[in-house]
């Protein structure tokens, strides 16, 4: 179960404060894209969010995209608006490789970094199998992949047991 662990669990990326992120440690951020910083398949970051990055980059800390993208042209255009980095390509999570190279691309190592998404299967575990501190965020929208949905939320709901942030 360790694989699966998270050591915060948050409704939304911009609950996660400058504070917090500097007692741990916290240079570098490896962000899921998809319903953790922008609805699915939308190129469209919520204003809170967009405010949130803006004060972590601020604050000397990097960030890097690391997507099990489809669409890797929208991930590196998003990524060159939002001025962070992004790890090219699918990354595919929960191998190591991608969390791997976001974590080369802001030259951070895995106790300076974490990890965050909103999938227990493939962001927990990518994070975590590299060592990095993990937090889950609540889905920014309902609608994603038709396996996601099917598949691995009803998994999420039976290990989390209503362990997710709850809304507010
Ligand atoms: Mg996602």
């Amino acid at each position: 179960m360790s694989l699966l662990k998270t050591d915060r669990m948050i409704r939304r990326v911009s609950e996660l404060e400058l504070a917090w992120l500097a007692e741990h440690g916290i240079r570098g951020i490896v962000s899921d894209l998809d319903n953790t910083l922008a609805a699915w398949h939308g190129d469209e970051i919520p204003r809170d969010i967009l405010v949130w990055l803006e004060a972590v980059k601020s604050a000397k800390i990097g960030v890097c995209l690391c997507s099990n993208t489809r669409r890797p042209v929208r991930l590196a255009r998003i990524a060159e608006r939002l001025e962070i980095h992004h790890v090219p390509g699918n990354a595919g999570k929960p191998g190591k490789a991608g969390v791997l190279k976001a974590l080369e691309l802001m030259a951070v190592l895995p106790n300076e970094a974490l990890m965050v998404g909103d999938q227990l299967f493939t962001d927990m575990v990518a994070g975590n199998r590299v060592g990095l501190t993990t937090v889950l965020v609540n889905p920014l929208a309902d609608k994603e992949f038709i396996g996601t949905k099917l598949i691995s939320r009803n998994a999420e709901k039976l290990i989390l047991r209503g362990e997710r942030a709850r809304p507010s």
